[in-house]
Formats: C-alpha cells, structure tokens, sequence
C-alpha cells in the first residue's frame, strides 16, 4: 500500500523501514505533523500513519478521504486525537498498536523513581563541574517504604511487583479490578484515598478519564505524608500542576519525576531550545532541584519501536488483503473506553 507517514523522527523512518523489509509498502515518510494545512500532503495514498500528537478532526479527515485515503493507522496505543465518528462516516478506517512493550514504560517508571529520589541528575551535573561535594545529596532507601501504585494494568502491575519483589517496598494499589496475581505477592488493594493518605511514593499508571483528570490535587496533596514523592509516566493531565507545585513549594512534596506533563501537545517531541517557553507553569517546575522531566519518553527502547513498525505494518497489509482488523478502533471502543 501508498503510505503517508506524518510527523516522522529519524528513529521512525529507521524502525518502520526495517520492518518494511518484511512487507513491502510503499512508505513515504513527512516531517509534519498532520493538520489542516498538511492534510493535502496525503492525497493519492491510500493510507496514512500518524502520532499521539497529529490531528484528525473532521477537518483534517474530510481533507484525507477527498485525496483517497482509507486507512489511518496510529503507531500508537491512544486515539483520542481522531474522531473516530467522523473516521466512519468517511468511510476510512483506523487502526492502533494497543500494546507494545508496558516493559519499556515500567522500567522507566522505576529509572525516574531512583534518579529523582537518589538525586542523580544533581549528582552528575556536579560532576560534570569537578564539584564532587555530596552536601543535598542525601536520598532514602527504597526498601522498606510504603509505595502505591494507582492503576494496576499492563504497566503497573510490572512496576508494582518490581517494587514489591526488587526493592521489597511495601505496596499499595487501586484499581477498578484487582489483580489476584499482585495480591498474591503481598500488594495490598486499598481505595484510592487510603493510597494517596499512606503512601510515601506514588506512581500513577491509570489512564486519563473524566474521574481521573486531576485525581492528583490540592487536597489530596494536603493529606498526603510529609515529604511524598510523585511519579507520572501516564498522562499529564492526571495533576494539577498548579497545585503540584504549591505542594513543592510548601516542602509537603519531596520529590517529583513526571515523563508527562498536561499541556506537553505545546512542547513535547521538538526541539525549542532556540525558542522563548512561554508556559510559565511549566518553567516553574524545572527551577525545582527536587524535580525531574522528561519529554514522554518512556515508551522510547528498540523492543517497543519495533513492535510498533511490525504491529502498524502488518495491520496496513490485513486492511489491503481484506483480512480482519484485530486492532481496529471503532466508536464501540470510543464508548467503551470513557
Ligand atoms: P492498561 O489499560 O493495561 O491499565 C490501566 C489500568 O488502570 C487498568 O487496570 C484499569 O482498570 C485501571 N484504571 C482505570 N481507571 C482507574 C481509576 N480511576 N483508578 C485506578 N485505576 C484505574 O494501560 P497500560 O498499558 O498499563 O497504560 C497505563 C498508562 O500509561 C496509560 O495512561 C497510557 O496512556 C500510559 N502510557 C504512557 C507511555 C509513555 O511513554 N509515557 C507509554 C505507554 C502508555
């Protein structure tokens, strides 16, 4: 098939290339992102693939179906960037990668937690300077600390038996459903308001829904353990970032590392360092030395871009055989997922 491959980086070309080896489309990669203005970029290809971060509204989707498109295949788990209604009535069909490796997020969940919390970046930038004074440097022992894991899914179920069986942690989690397997490992399935008041590390693995938009707020920070260590490797919207650093500011939080952050569509993925950051809350966050971000990178190892190039590919090549769409996104699971 004729592939438009939007808002591509040079390890997108270099992973779905790779993986083309084993399929044999016609793949022509874009730098933009695609919007309004970029849409007309697609016309004559049959398919396009695209990011977290492109937009297919109506718009944009009405501008796709009138080049010829059919298919928009997001190399990504999320789709709340398409309208899927609109998709349908178009007649274009999407398609996702619902998983590929929840590893390389809980890993890097536990990389965040140990950095922030042992002050390495503090550390190495030190270092760099030939100051090797540790003053500030004092971290906490992970074992024996009470941590909780809200959302106990793919991802947080690996993060929470590495807390529990790596580090020995005593772990808290909330779910909706529980997991008998967690549970059988000595993680202890509590409401989320008993998590957020006993935990002294919370890591946040739940996806972002109406109920959980700010679930990290004002007043749970207010009730939270002197001294709470925050980790965000979901969405950002899931804290207030306001009320995050008044938490940071009044010494109640002691330590944060966020890979997500909830205005990031304006920043995250692209290289500003020759630009003016006008988000102040944002800039706010990175004068904090007890504070670490990264720019949603959680996902980045070579298992999870390559699962990705092969799970998008091979669903392009069922769409053009006519074979059933295992990934298919459908207003069904729009319902279903809200
Ligand atoms: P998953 O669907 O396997 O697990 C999510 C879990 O959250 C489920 O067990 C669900 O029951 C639970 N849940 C739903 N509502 C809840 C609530 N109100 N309170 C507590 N738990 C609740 O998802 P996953 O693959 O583990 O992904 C988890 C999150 O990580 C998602 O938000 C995803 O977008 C994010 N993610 C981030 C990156 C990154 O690079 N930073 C990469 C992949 C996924």
């Amino acid at each position: 098939m004729r592939v438009a491959i939007f808002n591509t980086k040079a390890y997108d070309r270099r992973f779905l290339t790779q993986a083309n080896a084993g399929f044999g489309h016609d793949l022509h990669f874009l730098e933009p992102r695609l919007d309004l203005a970029t849409a007309p970029l697609a016309a004559g290809h049959q398919a396009v693939c695209v990011f977290v971060n492109d937009v297919l509204d109506a718009g944009v989707l009405g501008k796709l179906a009138e080049g010829g498109t059919k298919l928009v295949a997001l190399r990504c788990a999320g789709f709340n960037n398409v309208d899927i209604a609109a998709a349908e009535r178009l007649g274009i069909t999407v398609v996702r990668v619902p998983a590929y490796s929840p590893h390389a997020v809980a890993e890097f969940t536990i990389a965040l937690l140990l950095a922030v919390d042992r002050k390495v970046p503090r550390a190495w930038a030190r270092v760099r300077e030939n100051n090797f004074a540790l003053d500030g440097l004092i971290g906490r022992n992970l074992h024996g600390r009470t941590a909780g894991v809200i959302g106990t899914g793919k991802i947080g179920a690996l993060v929470a038996r590495t807390l529990r069986l790596g580090f020995d942690c005593e772990v808290l989690a909330s779910d909706v459903v529980e997991d008998p397997e967690l549970a059988a490992i000595g993680v202890r399935y509590v409401d989320c308001a008993t998590l957020l008041a006993e935990a002294e590390i919370v890591t946040l693995h739940c996806p972002l829904t109406p109920e959980t938009r700010h679930l990290i707020d004002a007043d749970v920070i207010a009730r939270a353990r002197d001294g709470l260590v925050i980790v965000n490797t979901s969405r950002g919207a899931l804290i207030d970032t306001a009320a995050l650093i008044g938490g940071l500011k009044a010494r109640k939080v002691s330590a944060v590392a966020l890979d997500v952050y909830e205005q990031e569509a304006d920043l995250f993925f692209e290289d500003l360092s020759d630009e003016i950051v006008s988000d102040d809350l944002f800039q706010r966050l990175l004068t904090f030395p007890n504070v670490l971000v990264t720019g949603h990178q959680a996902f980045l190892t070579e298992e999870a871009l390559e699962a990705i190039a092969r799970t998008t590919l091979s669903s392009i090549s069922d769409a053009e055989a006519g074979r059933a769409l295992a990934n298919r996104v459908d207003t069904r699971l729009v319902a279903g997922s809200r």
